[in-house]
């Protein structure tokens, strides 16, 4: 089997992308960390369900690592990744140094509101969503795609991005894609690599009680109650917990309107990894 077609120049990249637009053809792009796993190519195959050619970029964005975090340590696989994404039809990856995305002297990052300030991952990675926005805004101004898919894993940096586009008039539309699980419920996530047997054991505790409290909710509880049983659970497993919320399903704020959905939102420890997971009630 030939190898993907590796771009690692913003030119290479806009070579392709011109070529297939020249031909009539149109472009998605799915932005990723790397370390690929099953969630990731889902979002490929969905791309080939809605444009002509997937393109995937592999960068491990060091704007949205706060020192104290794991950039150095985040999992790092390039061929391996490079024989998934061709298995899953992707037509192109990009892999930018840090040099091409960030040159010398770079001094422009773009502020976020809305989603991005209602007190759920911003509260622990204040840096985090401000990083996010800026790679992902030069992505897609590299890329020239007529469509870029996003994990509804990150739930709140997918309504990020999406309002991103929007208030900045990006010409390229956001897709939102399914959660990819383990059969266990634990969804998938480079970051599952870091936990050890043990733990392994008990993260899919955090989707179970997920389930647990959305149910309780259903079935006409107070969400106060449900929530706090839900916290001394994983709590008593050995999860420390950041958060686990109740929000807007459009706008995480935290007085659900009730014609927009709902969502239920976690983040929590195990060890030393940081797991989040999120599920829709309404
Ligand atoms: P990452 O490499 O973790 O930055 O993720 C790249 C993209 O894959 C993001 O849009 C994530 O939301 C998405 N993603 C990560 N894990 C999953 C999953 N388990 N299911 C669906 N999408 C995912």
């Amino acid at each position: 089997m030939s190898e993907i077609p590796v771009a690692r120049t913003i030119a290479e990249l806009r070579a392709h992308v011109r070529a297939w637009h020249q031909a009539g053809q149109t472009v998605a792009l799915v932005p990723t960390m790397g370390a690929l796993h099953r969630g990731h190519l889902a979002l490929v195959e969905e791309g080939l369900r809605r444009a002509d050619q997937v393109a995937a970029s592999i960068f491990v964005n060091p704007k949205q690592f706060a020192p104290t975090e794991d950039f150095d340590a985040y999992p790092r696989r390039e061929a391996d990744d490079l024989a998934k994404l061709k298995s899953a039809g992707a037509a192109l990856a990009f892999v930018p140094g840090g040099g091409e995305m960030y040159a010398a002297g770079f001094a422009t990052a773009i502020a976020v509101g809305g989603p991005a300030t209602q007190g759920l991952e911003d509260r622990f990675r204040p840096h985090f969503f401000g990083g996010v926005a800026t790679v992902v805004a030069k992505l897609l101004i590299q890329s020239q795609c007529d469509i870029a898919l996003f994990g509804e894993k990150d739930y709140q940096q997918l309504l990020v991005v999406k309002q991103m586009v929007r208030d900045l008039d990006l010409p390229c539309r956001i897709i939102g894609c399914p959660t990819v699980r383990e059969a266990d419920g634990l969804a998938l996530s480079s970051r599952n690599a870091y936990l050890t047997a043990e733990e392994r054991r008990i993260a899919p505790m955090l989707h179970q009680q997920l389930q647990a409290v959305a149910g309780a909710l259903r079935a006409g509880k107070a969400p106060g109650e449900a929530i706090e049983a839900a916290i001394s659970v994983l709590i008593t497993a050995g999860f420390s917990v950041d958060y686990l919320e109740l929000r807007d399903a459009e706008t995480l704020a935290p007085e659900p309107d009730p014609g927009r959905g709902s969502r239920l939102l976690v983040a929590a420890r195990l060890g030393k990894t940081r797991l989040i997971d999120n599920i829709a009630v309404y």
